[in-house]
C-alpha cells in the first residue's frame, strides 16, 4: 500500500531530471549516492558531472592518480569518500574485470559502500529488490511509524531495516527507491515538514499524534575530547608552503598547513627551510569540530624570505595564495587560510 501510493506520487511529483537519472549505469549511480552521502543536491549536481567528465568510466577512474581524483574532489569536502572511490575503482578493475559488480555480497566489500548504498546500486543499477536507508528514509520511516528512538541506535535502526525490507515492492523497485529519496529531501524535511503535502499523511503516526518535531530523536549529545596541534601558515612572495599528508591519520592525501611539534615557531623554520630572515604576522586559535573530536589548532602566521628554491622537506609545494580555493585541502584549513588573508 505504502509503496504503490509513493509510486503513484513519483508519477506526478518525484525528481526526474537528475543528472544520473538519465541512465542507470551503475558507475555513474555509485559516483553520485557517494558524493550525496554528506552533500545536498543542488551541490552535488556541478561536481558531479565535473567528475564524469574527468573520470568517464570506472577504469579511467581506477588509473587516475589519487592526487588527481582529490583534485576533483575538493569543495565537496569528507575526503576518505574520495579515496574510497579510487580504492574501490582500483579492486573492481583487478578483481572484476572493470565490469561493476551486481551481487549485494561483492558490493558490500569494496571499500565506502555500507548497506544502504549497496541497496541503491542494485535497485537503480540493475532493477533488484532491495532496500536503502539513508538520513532521508530513516527520517520518513521514524516519522510514519511512530518510532521515537535515535535511529543510530542499533534497536531503532534494526526496526528501521526491518520496515525499508518489509515495505519493497514487487515491481517498479527503481521508482519507489527514487520516490522515497525524493519524499524525505523534498517533503518530510527535518525541520517544518510539509505535511499537507504528503501522499502519506493518512498512514503517518507522528503527524496524527502531532509528534513530527519530536521525532525522530536527535542524537544525544556528548562532549567531544579535544585535541591540539599547532599549526604555519608561512608565506613567501603570495606563494604559502604546503605538505603533502602522507601517514594514515585524518586529511591521508591532502595538502595542508605543516604541523609542528614546538610552540616556537622560529625553531621549526630555522631547521628546514633557507631563510633570509623571517617576521611573525598573527598568531591565535581556530577549533574544528568532526564528528568524533574537536581539533583546536593553534597557527602562526609569518612571512618569511627564502634563500632559493630549496626546501629541505620532503611533499612540500609553495603554493599562489589564488590557488588555494581549488585546492584538495581540507576544509578547516582552507577557512583558516582564507580567514587569514580575509579572503571570501
Ligand atoms: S505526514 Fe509529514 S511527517 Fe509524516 S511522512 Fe509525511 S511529511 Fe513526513
Amino acid at each position: 500500500m505504502i509503496a504503490k501510493v509513493l509510486i503513484q506520487w513519483h508519477t506526478k511529483h518525484g525528481r526526474k531530471n537528475l543528472p544520473w537519472q538519465k541512465n542507470f549505469d551503475p558507475y555513474h549511480i555509485w559516483v553520485s549516492e557517494i558524493m550525496l552521502q554528506q552533500t545536498q543536491v543542488a551541490t552535488v549536481i556541478e561536481y558531479y558531472q565535473n567528475f564524469l567528465k574527468k573520470f568517464p568510466t570506472i577504469l579511467s577512474l581506477a588509473n587516475a592518480d589519487i592526487d588527481e581524483v582529490m583534485q576533483s574532489w575538493s569543495g565537496l569536502g569528507y575526503y576518505r569518500r574520495a579515496r574510497n572511490l579510487h580504492d574501490t575503482a582500483v579492486m573492481i578493475r583487478d578483481s572484476f574485470k572493470g565490469q561493476f559488480p551486481n551481487r549485494y555480497e561483492d558490493l558490500i566489500k569494496l571499500p565506502g559502500i555500507g548497506r544502504s548504498t549497496a541497496g541503491a546500486i542494485l535497485a537503480f543499477s540493475f532493477n533488484k529488490k532491495y532496500p536503502i536507508l539513508d538520513g532521508n528514509v530513516k527520517r520518513v520511516f521514524s516519522r510514519l511509524y511512530g518510532i521515537e528512538g535515535w535511529s543510530g541506535l542499533t534497536l531503532v535502526e534494526k526496526k528501521l531495516w526491518g520496515i525499508a525490507q518489509e515495505l519493497l515492492p514487487d515491481k517498479s523497485i527503481r521508482i519507489y527507491t527514487q520516490a522515497l529519496m525524493d519524499l524525505g529531501a523534498t517533503i518530510c524535511k527535518k525541520n517544518n515538514p510539509e505535511c499537507p503535502q504528503c501522499p502519506l499523511i493518512k498512514q503517518c503516526l507522528a503527524f496524527n499524534k502531532k509528534l513530527t518535531h519530536l521525532i525522530p530523536a536527535s542524537k544525544p549529545k556528548k562532549d567531544l575530547p579535544i585535541m591540539d596541534t599547532n599549526i604555519l601558515l608561512i608565506e613567501n612572495a603570495k606563494t604559502i608552503l604546503l605538505t603533502k599528508r602522507t601517514e594514515k591519520k585524518v586529511w591521508q592525501g591532502l595538502w595542508s598547513l605543516p604541523e609542528v611539534d614546538s610552540t616556537d615557531p622560529r625553531v621549526w623554520v630555522k631547521k628546514n627551510l633557507y631563510i633570509h630572515q623571517s617576521q611573525i604576522i598573527t598568531q591565535g586559535t581556530k577549533t574544528a569540530t568532526f564528528s568524533h573530536y574537536k581539533l583546536r589548532m593553534h597557527f602562526t602566521h609569518l612571512n618569511v624570505q627564502i634563500k632559493n628554491d630549496m626546501n629541505q622537506i620532503k611533499n612540500t609545494i609553495w603554493m599562489p595564495l589564488e590557488e588555494i580555493e581549488g585546492a584538495a585541502l581540507p576544509s578547516p584549513i582552507k577557512v583558516l587560510i582564507k580567514q587569514c588573508y580575509k579572503l571570501k
